[in-house]
């Protein structure tokens, strides 16, 4: 069954561009052991993302599953541990059951912490242009001509340079990364894209792997 979705997911986005891997970058799927199980696929969904974060260094990797995260065994989220490569796919790590593209269930997003342990410092920047679909408490989701939906979550909203409905260009500034949840979390920012595809012979709105092109955006503003 999660065979034939990834099986549709490929063939959907037969585009797959190899990303280089190297010391930076674990591979696409290949998630903290023990907390889900990855997509080990290096399709780029997401071709023309650009980097959510203005400015690197940035490291994407779990905050939960490290020092300072809720389980993460203790620690200061500032650890030298969660500023530094590699990065580390989360998309599939546990947090929820619903996720149809995860066979562990999934978190459905990719967490990204920036280049210091600063809230409030570093901005989070539109991956395409659009225009500003919703603003929540936490989040804002702007939306491509094409449908996609890219959702930036954690922000301080005190900081936020967009409102409801706003046209926005790729790369223009949305907020400030924080750490803003019901509780406080480590500051990141949790980014996540929705597209339409087909699973099982049915259009279905979901979440779709980000890591890989990340991976591919990041290259383009620090290479
Ligand atoms: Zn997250």
């Amino acid at each position: 069954m999660m065979r034939l979705i990834y099986l549709c997911l490929a063939l959907t986005f037969s585009f797959a561009v190899q990303a280089e891997e190297s010391s930076r970058f674990m591979a696409p799927g290949d998630l903290i052991e023990g907390t889900g199980e990855g997509i080990v696929s290096k399709a780029i969904f997401f071709p023309n993302m650009r980097f959510p974060v203005e400015s690197g260094p940035a490291y994407a990797k779990s905050h939960a599953y490290a020092p300072g995260g809720f389980k993460g065994g203790g620690g200061s989220e500032c650890d030298e541990a969660n500023y530094s490569y590699p990065w580390r796919d989360n998309f599939c790590e546990f947090r929820r059951a619903d996720l149809p593209v995860c066979a562990s269930g999934g978190h459905q997003g990719q967490d990204i912490r920036p280049a210091s342990c600063e809230a409030s410092k570093h901005w989070a920047v539109a991956a395409d242009n659009g225009i500003v679909a919703h603003v929540g408490r936490f989040a804002v989701t702007i939306q491509t001509a094409s449908g996609t939906l890219y959702r930036y979550v954690h922000l301080d909203m005190d900081t936020l340079q967009v409102k409801p409905m706003d046209k926005i260009a790729k790369g223009s500034r949305i907020g400030k990364v924080s750490n803003n949840w019901l509780t406080k979390l480590p500051i990141h920012l949790h980014f996540d894209a929705k597209d339409t595809v087909l699973l099982d012979g049915q259009a279905k709105s979901v979440f779709l792997p980000p890591y890989s092109s990340l991976v591919a955006s990041y290259q383009l503003i620090m290479d």
